[in-house]
């Protein structure tokens, strides 16, 4: 029921029982009235007949009384007169009354005026019908009052209110509502204006605070990739070392013209495929170290992690670490960006060559697994590809492992480690959906396993 009804509901009941409280007093008291006029009038009618009929008696004898009092009978008022000599009870729908004739101080019989109650009744019936009428015309009209003013007074302003919540509720803090009346529900409307400018307020700022955050993450993302480059430049110089000698011995061999021709178009021929090693390895360099947003395609993670290992290949050799991608399942196909997964497996790789000896190996597998995640993560359970990377190196701490992910957190010398690799590679991986299960035996070795979310599957 709704509000107005209720209140509707509660005015008309209200007025219901005044107006018929009030109806029934009034229909009582006038029947009192109406009683007590007809008994007035008939006994003062009896005592001037008795009078009259008592002169008479003396002046002309008993009948011509008796004769006198049966004349007067009122057929019109329904009053019949008669003289009695003593009184009798009294019958059903008649009132009697008796008066006594005395004649010289002598009790000579009674009259009896008898009064029809018909007119009465139908007396008492037009009150009561007139006393309903009135009662139900006025609580037709309270009644309607009643609504019209529930509905302008409450009715429009509690619905422009909970249009204002509804709305708030979805997010949209525009167009304050403005009451006319200046009551309690003003003083609601105002407060609402006022939270809404506060929300928008609120909402503004932490919209800033994000993307100030968002351009954080990216700058230090970036950083880490560029550390990242950093940190390959040296193998990347001596793999680029490698091709230029060639090049340049077999292009002086050539120019020099001591070769036959057929042997100088092999020599150009390795030219040409030193140069395409070059240039694929300068590629991946630049689109590694290039700043750019998140771009995510449909791709072949191992390939993927395939083409990253290319890259780390140097940086592990130079510490004698081997680096192992397992065979596995075919097709681990999921919706990434690239450059920010290759930046995972190389911060994943590099921390498992850091922490290998030499003669170690680190062991890199790519699968697709069906699994639920962990209760921190939160979700059902679902298809991912999975990358692991799993060395043989000094392990984690038991007191460290839970801070590993944090930003700055980092065991390695000043100048080896910033701590950032773990917790960008946490970032991106969140972002991109999935998780990282990290294993972890101190003198054994650790295994990190990162979780991509497949997608649509085809
Ligand atoms: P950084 O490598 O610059 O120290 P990270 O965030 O990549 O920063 O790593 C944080 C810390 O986690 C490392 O300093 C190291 O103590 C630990 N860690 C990460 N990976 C491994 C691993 N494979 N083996 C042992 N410790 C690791």
């Amino acid at each position: 029921m709704k509000l107005v009804q209720k209140l509707a509901a509660a005015l008309v009941l209200g007025t219901c029982a005044i107006l018929v409280g009030n109806g029934y007093l009034r229909v009582e008291r006038e029947i009192a009235v109406l009683r007590e006029d007809r008994q007035r009038d008939l006994r003062a009618v009896g005592r001037a007949l008795a009078a009259a009929a008592a002169a008479v008696w003396k002046s002309e004898g008993s009948e011509r009384a008796v004769a006198m009092l049966a004349a007067t009978s009122r057929e019109g008022d329904g009053v019949r007169v008669r003289w009695v000599k003593e009184s009798a009870p009294p019958s059903d729908g008649v009132r009697v009354l008796y008066v006594p004739i005395e004649v010289d101080g002598v009790r000579s019989g009674e009259i009896e005026l008898s009064q029809s109650l018909e007119p009465e009744r139908r007396r008492v019936h037009t009150i009561v019908i007139d006393t309903v009428m009135t009662t139900a015309a006025l609580l037709l009209v309270s009644g309607a009052l009643s609504v019209l003013l529930g509905i302008w007074l409450v009715g429009r302003p509690v619905r422009a209110l909970a249009e204002k919540a509804r709305r708030i509720g979805q997010g949209d803090f525009s167009g304050p509502i403005a009451l006319r009346s200046r009551d309690e529900l003003h003083d609601l409307a105002t407060e609402m204006n006022a939270m809404c400018e506060r929300l928008l307020d609120a909402h503004h700022r932490a919209e800033r605070e994000t993307a100030a955050r968002i351009a954080a993450l990216e700058q230090l993302r970036h950083a880490d990739r560029l550390m990242t480059v950093g940190k390959l430049a040296s193998g990347i110089a001596h793999e680029l070392g490698t091709p230029l000698n060639v090049v340049s011995a077999r292009a002086s061999m050539i120019a020099g013209g001591e070769v036959t021709e057929s042997d100088a178009r092999d020599y150009a021929n390795v030219i040409h495929e030193a140069a395409k090693r070059m240039t694929r390895i300068i590629r991946q360099l630049l689109e590694f170290a290039r700043q750019r947003v998140s771009q995510r395609t449909r791709s072949d993670v191992r390939a993927v992690t395939r083409d990253t290992l290319e890259l780390l290949r140097t940086l592990a050799e130079k510490r004698q670490v081997a680096l192992h991608l397992a065979s596995g399942d075919d097709d681990p196909m999921a919706s990434v960006d690239v450059a920010q997964i290759q930046q995972v497996i190389t911060n994943l790789v590099v921390n498992a060559v850091h922490a290998s000896a030499s003669g170690k190996r680190v062991e890199i597998s790519v699968s697709r697994a069906r699994c639920t995640p962990p209760a921190d993560h939160g979700g059902a359970e679902s298809d991912y590809v999975r990358i692991r990377v799993c060395d043989e190196g000094h392990g984690i701490a038991a007191d460290d492992l839970p801070r590993i992910f944090e930003p700055f957190f980092t065991t390695k010398d000043v100048g080896e480690g910033t701590g950032l690799g773990l917790s960008v590679t946490y970032g991106i991986v969140h972002d991109h959906g999935g998780f990282i299960v990290t294993e972890s035996r101190v003198n054994e070795g650790s295994a990190f396993s990162v979780y991509l979310p497949r997608g649509e599957l085809p």
